[in-house]
């Protein structure tokens, strides 16, 4: 338990200057004079792309504590720059989808999500790692990635959640492809499948509850293959992670692994928490147990919400 009063060292805000959240960042201003910070580091970039090398200088200033504000994008940007820092990071959800901090029971709601940020509870979170670089929701190939592929910055910004989904619908193809997935560098899986998912949380992209028991602080990502083809058969996989447990679909195959590689017969675009990253051949993921701290609500279990 955190005292209420301490003080509160260095803080830096990273601000993507695009995402608005309540007041804005006239508000956040106004709401950290009410907080003991001795010294504040005030941070914006256009796009979460520019996002590192602030987190990275944030760091050299000696920050304590980091307040991103912005979306599921922002915040891998960033935890993949602080990751194993030590440095305690607060998230203010200001994004178009903020699936950690929806994960960890950080409400879209900006003194209560500030108020967690420096009164919350510091909790050692895993982040798993994917082709070296960190992620905090998932990572994957297949339906997700094209989806949010599709979803270009303007159609998100203009619609919001909504394109997600949208977008999705024009995906539920679900083409097939060949790949193999090794756990611990033993064959798990080698077929024909439409999707790789790589889940640190359990809710995933446009609300769907991907993976029922997942814990960001269990040391094991949860990993599943999806063989659904056609509209028909993602139909019935949607649908059941929609109304039950995902793992009951004949069309889903769903384990825990510390260490993952999959390779596919063509290249495929995978995706890191929302954002497309490129398109390969090769995907070598791994857990880092503990690898961010995160201010979350106190006595509230992350990944139960
Ligand atoms: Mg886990």
């Amino acid at each position: 338990m955190l005292p209420r009063k301490q003080k509160v060292g260095t803080v830096a805000v990273i601000a993507h200057q695009k995402k608005t959240f309540g007041g804005g960042l006239d508000e956040l201003r106004r709401l950290l004079a009410d907080e003991r910070v001795d010294e504040l580091l005030w941070y914006e970039v256009p796009k979460s792309k520019k996002a590192p090398k602030k987190a990275k200088k944030a760091l050299k200033e000696g920050a304590d504590l980091v307040l991103v504000w912005g979306g599921d994008g922002m915040v891998q940007r960033c935890v993949d720059a602080l990751a194993g820092s030590g440095v305690t990071v607060g998230i203010l959800p200001a994004g178009t989808a903020n699936l950690f901090a929806q994960n960890l029971g950080i409400p879209e709601d900006l003194p209560k999500a500030l108020h967690i940020a420096f009164h919350g509870e510091s909790r050692k979170l895993d982040l798993g790692k994917v082709n070296g670089e960190h992620f905090a929701v998932m990572a994957g190939v297949g339906f997700d990635a094209a989806m949010i592929e599709d979803a270009d910055r303007g159609l998100k910004d203009r619609l919001g959640r909504a394109a997600y989904v949208w977008t999705g619908l024009r995906h539920v193809r679900g083409e097939l492809v060949r790949m193999k997935v090794k756990i611990d560098d033993v064959t798990w899986f080698e077929g024909e499948a439409s999707c790789l998912l790589l889940g640190n949380v359990g809710t995933i992209t446009g609300g769907i509850e991907a993976f029922d028991d997942a814990r960001p602080d269990d040391g094991w990502l949860e990993l599943g293959v999806t063989t659904a083809e056609g509209p028909i058969q993602w139909a019935r996989v949607l649908g059941r992670m929609s109304v039950g447990r995902s793992d009951e679909s004949p069309f889903v195959r769903m384990t825990r692994a510390r260490k993952v590689t999959a390779t596919f017969a063509t290249p495929m675009t995978y995706e890191l928490d929302g954002g497309a990253k490129g398109t390969v051949t090769e995907l070598k993921a791994k857990v880092v147990p503990g690898g961010i701290t995160i201010r979350v609500p106190e006595s509230t279990e992350p990944g139960s919400s």
